[in-house]
């Protein structure tokens, strides 16, 4: 029994209804409750809930700090290789666009941490493509040890992964792994992966079910916004929290709102999500999960990040390079997708401290607490 299982009985129409049906009465119910559930979150999505944003921005704000005090915690993604061997329509890594590829040795990764560290940074996101032979555990095992020294908390977004090798990787020192679904959309989800092990859907949603069965300390979640329907998406998302912290509740749970950008291959997100849109997402996750840790990276904009980070973000990039390499010598043409707010790291550590919130540079693991 996995969380697909439980996808399989959950009728997309039937959730997609569920929101479109929302009315301000099961907004307002909604928003003043002390705990909510799923039915909250739908309605809190809904069209019916754009009218109370302004409510809904209050209580976010609220609960995060009541939650999280006033601490927003920076990482920074390191990409290790732009190698993949799949097609995914909306991404420059995928294996047909024409694309320098590169792969990070030793040296050229520990060259890379000297800058990152440099920067002031202690939490790393190690991002590669899907690449079984050249990226794989193999690679992972190696590098590793030469990332840990550099870093107290260590990310990693790559390939699913196997329970035993997740096992590994813990021992090695990994404290976190964020994958996204993309899309909870059968049909959709067929028609963007057009090859290789990610058109395995089952494969790719089960893999917090690994993460969690093997013990790691925090798991990142996400859809990419833009790709479907994104409030049906939100709600089965939801679904899977629900599931994942009944059954793995040892682990802490991220949340990530990946929008569709411009990449390489020039791909337009089908279902375009505003703004307002975006917000309102954000808030409604924190009313319905003030335990979530919600995280906004640089592909959203600087106003809209100084904006939006104090209603209920808790982690955010800055500075970030989507290229292998990229600290040390930045090369546009290995890229995977133009970021959008381009402050350096320290820039955007004052705009935190500016709107009266703390920057935690050193994420504790639960590593530190088992000591
Ligand atoms: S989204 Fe991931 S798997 Fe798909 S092409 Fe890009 S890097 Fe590869």
């Amino acid at each position: 029994m996995s969380f697909y299982d439980i996808w399989q009985q959950l009728d997309w129409t039937g959730l997609q209804q569920a929101i479109t049906e929302s009315t301000p009465a099961d907004v307002e119910r909604a928003l003043y409750r002390e705990r909510r559930d799923l039915a909250d979150f739908a309605a809190l999505i809904s069209v019916a809930a754009e009218p109370f944003l302004p409510q809904m921005a209050a209580e976010a704000e609220r609960l995060t700090r009541q939650r999280f005090g006033q601490g927003v915690s920076m990482y920074l993604p390191l990409y290790l290789t732009n190698l993949c061997a799949n097609d995914c329509s909306y991404c420059g890594f995928s294996m047909s666009n024409k694309l320098k590829r590169k792969v990070l040795d030793e040296e050229e990764v520990r060259a890379e941490c000297t800058v990152i560290q440099q920067m002031g940074y202690q939490n790393l996101l190690l991002v590669t493509g899907e690449h079984e032979t050249k990226g794989g555990m193999d690679y992972f095992r190696r590098m590793l040890p030469v990332v840990k020294p550099y870093v107290s908390y260590l990310m990693m977004e790559v390939q699913p992964l196997a329970t035993e090798e997740y096992q590994e990787l813990i021992e090695l020192g990994l404290d976190a792994v964020m994958v996204y679904q993309e899309t909870y959309h059968q049909a959709t989800y067929a028609e963007h992966h057009l090859r290789g092990k990610k058109q395995d859907m089952r494969w790719r949603m089960e893999t917090p079910d690994r993460l969690g069965a093997a013990g790691i300390d925090k798991i990142g979640l996400g859809a990419l916004l833009g790709l479907a329907d994104w409030r049906t998406d939100s709600l089965m998302l939801a679904h899977h929290l629900e599931y994942l912290r009944k059954r793995y509740w040892t682990s802490r749970y991220s949340m990530s709102f990946p929008r569709l950008r411009p990449c390489t291959g020039g791909f337009n997100p089908g279902h375009p999500m505003s703004d307002r849109q975006l917000v309102q997402l954000i808030c409604a996750w924190r009313l319905l999960d003030p335990e979530l840790e919600l995280s906004l990276s640089t592909r959203e904009s600087a106003e809209f990040r100084d904006g939006v980070i104090p209603l209920g973000i808790t982690s955010v990039s800055a500075g970030s390079s989507t290229q292998p390499g990229g600290y040390v010598r930045p090369q546009q043409e290995l890229e995977q997708f133009a970021i959008h707010d381009e402050r350096p790291a320290q820039r955007v550590a004052r705009s935190i401290r500016d709107a009266g919130l703390e920057v935690i540079w050193r994420e504790a693991s639960a590593r530190d607490w088992s000591r």
